[in-house]
C-alpha cells in the first residue's frame, strides 16, 4: 500500500486566526497536505487531525485559542497547535521536549517543533513555530507511515524535517510551486508572502520575538511565482510581509521593494498589486511615487500609525514622529488624489494621557482615514512595554476607542459624499449577497458589487452582465473563478454609508 492511499482515510481541519500571513500559511499548507494525500475534513468534528494556525498579538486573540482547544474532547484527535501562540509557548514552557533547536534573534534557544510533555494546560500533541508551517505536510507524513507500518514509497524525503533556516526559502518554494501546479484554476486574487518576521522591535509587539527576524524572499522565487499563477489566470496579486517596505532581495541589496513591484508590473496578465503592511520610518519616496504613476498599483494603503503623540510614538519605538507621518500622507496625497488611507490605532498604551489621545485624534482629522482599526493596548509576553506600567484603566481604553470609531464614521460619511459626481474603473465582484449589511440593498432589487481602483465597495443598478458576457473569461461572476470584468461608473449617490453608481 502506498502512503497516498492510506493517508486518504486520515483528514485534516485547519483553523487560521489573525492576520493574513496566517491565512496564506494555512493555504500552503492545505496544498501541500492534500499534495501527500491528506483529505480535508469539512469541519473540526470531522477532523482526525487539527491544525490551529495561531495569532498572538493581542491577549484576546490567546483568550479564543485556549478556549477552542478546551472544546476539542475527543483525545484520539491529533492537535498541531501552529504560529505564533505555539512559538509564545514553546519559548515561555521550557517542560515542553525540544526535537530539534536553533538559535533566534534574541539569542536564546528556540525550539522549532516540540511533542507537549509536562505542560497541563493543553492537550497538543505538536508546537509548530510560524516559520516551521510548510514542514507540517512532511513532519505528518513521517509520524503517520511509522503508525501505519508503511513503507516509505518516497525515498528522497528529508531525514532532518525540522527547519533551518537556509530551508525556508526551499521550502516556500516548494509551496509555491505546489500552488502553481494545482489542476484546477486558482482564485483570480492570490497572497505571495515576501517577507517573513520582523526587526522593528515596536516596544508593544510580540511579532519579533515569535516569527523571529526579518527573512526576504529571493527576487526569483517571487517573480517565477507570479509568472506561473498570472498563467493560471491570476489577476491580483497581494503582498504580504510584516514590513514590505524593508524587502530586499538576499541575491542584491538593490532589488528593494520598488523594483519588486516595478518587476511585478511587468507581468503582463497581472491587473493589480496590493501589499501590506507598510511601515511609516521603511516607505521610500520612490514607491510613494510608484503607487502615483504605476495603473496597476493599488491605490489604497494602509499605514499604520498607532498614535498621534510624539511621546507616545518614541515610547513605542516607532522610529518616526508625527511631523515625518503627516508628511508622508501629504506626499502619498499629492502623488496619488482620491487614494483611500487607513491606519491602525492602539489606545491606552502605559502613561498615554488624555493629551496625548487628542493628538491621536486630531492627526486622525488632519490625515482623513477613512477606515481605522483600533485596538486597547494589552501587555504581550517578552515585550518592552512590559517595563512600562499598564495604567490606563480599562473604562478609560474603552471610551477612546469609541471616541476613535465615531470620528472615523464621520470622516467616511463626508469622504463619501465627495465622490458623488466622480467617474472611476469599477473591477465586478460579485452579485451582492444577501447578508446583514446588505440586506437594504438585496431588496431594492439585484445588484453587483464592484470595487474601484482606490479599493472602494460600490453598488452598482444597471449593470446587465449578459451585455457583458464578451468580457468575461469564464462563464460566471463567482469570485471563485478567474472573472475580472472592468466597467466605467459614474457614483451616484451614498445611502447608509454605502457608494451606488450607474455603468456609463
Ligand atoms: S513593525 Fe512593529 S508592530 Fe509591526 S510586526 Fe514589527 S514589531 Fe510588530
Amino acid at each position: 500500500m502506498k502512503f497516498t492511499d492510506a493517508a486518504e482515510d486520515i483528514s485534516f481541519y485547519i483553523k487560521t486566526y489573525g492576520c493574513q500571513m496566517n491565512f496564506h500559511d494555512s493555504e500552503l499548507l492545505e496544498d501541500g497536505l492534500i499534495f501527500k494525500g491528506f483529505k480535508k475534513a469539512a469541519s473540526l468534528n470531522d477532523a482526525n487531525i487539527i491544525i490551529l494556525n495561531t495569532c498572538s498579538v493581542r491577549d484576546n486573540a490567546d483568550h479564543k485559542i485556549l478556549s477552542d482547544i478546551g472544546r476539542i474532547t475527543d483525545k484520539k484527535k491529533k492537535i498541531i497547535l501552529a504560529g505564533c501562540y505555539a512559538q509564545q509557548k514553546i519559548k515561555q514552557n521550557t517542560n515542553i521536549k525540544n526535537k530539534s533547536r536553533n538559535k533566534d534573534k534574541t539569542g536564546s534557544n528556540s525550539i522549532i517543533i516540540a511533542e507537549d510533555s509536562g505542560y497541563k494546560e493543553l492537550s497538543v500533541n505538536y508546537y509548530v513555530s510560524p516559520e516551521d508551517i510548510l514542514s507540517i505536510p512532511d513532519m505528518l507524513e513521517k509520524e503517520f507511515k511509522s503508525l501505519l507500518k508503511i513503507t516509505p514509497v518516497d525515498s528522497k524525503i528529508e531525514e532532518d524535517i525540522f527547519a533551518k533556516d537556509e530551508n525556508y526559502y526551499r521550502r516556500l518554494e516548494k509551496s509555491f510551486n505546489q500552488r502553481s501546479e494545482k489542476k484546477s484554476l486558482l482564485n483570480y486574487s492570490q497572497y505571495l508572502k515576501i517577507t517573513e518576521g520582523c526587526n522593528n522591535f515596536c516596544s508593544y509587539c510580540i511579532v519579533p520575538y515569535v516569527r523571529g527576524a526579518e527573512k526576504y524572499i529571493p527576487l526569483n522565487i517571487l517573480l517565477k511565482t507570479v509568472e506561473k499563477y498570472a498563467q493560471k489566470n491570476v489577476k491580483e496579486i497581494i503582498l504580504l510581509g510584516q514590513n514590505v517596505n524593508s524587502y530586499k532581495s538576499p541575491e542584491n541589496p538593490d532589488y528593494n521593494f520598488a523594483y519588486l513591484l516595478k518587476k511585478i508590473a511587468e507581468i503582463k496578465n497581472i491587473k493589480k498589486i496590493k501589499f501590506l503592511t507598510s511601515h511609516p520610518k521603511d516607505m521610500s519616496d520612490e514607491v510613494i511615487e510608484l503607487i502615483g504613476k504605476e495603473n496597476k498599483i493599488s491605490k489604497s494603503l494602509h499605514l499604520p500609525v498607532q498614535s498621534g503623540s510624539d511621546r507616545i510614538l518614541k515610547l513605542m519605538n516607532r522610529g518616526y514622529d508625527r511631523d515625518r507621518y503627516i508628511n508622508l500622507i501629504e506626499k502619498l496625497k499629492s502623488n496619488c488624489p482620491g487614494i483611500l488611507l487607513s491606519t491602525d490605532i492602539i489606545v491606552g498604551f502605559p502613561g498615554e494621557t488624555d493629551e496625548d489621545f487628542e493628538q491621536t485624534l486630531s492627526l486622525i482629522k488632519e490625515t482623513g482615514f477613512e477606515f481605522i482599526y483600533g485596538f486597547q493596548y494589552s501587555p504581550r509576553p517578552f515585550t518592552a512595554a512590559l517595563n512600562y506600567k499598564d495604567d490606563v484603566p480599562l473604562e478609560i481604553k474603552k471610551e477612546r476607542l469609541n471616541k476613535l470609531f465615531n470620528l472615523q464614521k464621520n470622516i467616511f460619511a463626508s469622504s463619501l459624499n465627495k465622490l458623488i459626481g466622480n467617474y472611476y474603473d469599477v473591477i465586478i465582484e460579485k452579485i451582492a449577497e444577501n447578508d446583514d449589511y446588505n440586506s437594504e440593498i438585496i431588496n431594492k432589487g439585484i445588484f453587483y458589487r464592484g470595487i474601484t481602483s482606490n479599493e472602494r465597495v460600490v453598488y452598482l443598478k444597471n449593470f446587465d452582465i449578459k451585455k457583458m458576457s464578451e468580457f468575461l473569461l469564464n462563464s460566471t461572476l463567482e469570485k471563485s473563478e478567474s472573472t475580472l470584468v472592468k466597467v466605467k461608473v459614474k457614483i451616484t449617490e451614498v445611502v447608509s454609508n454605502k457608494l451606488y453608481g450607474e455603468v456609463i
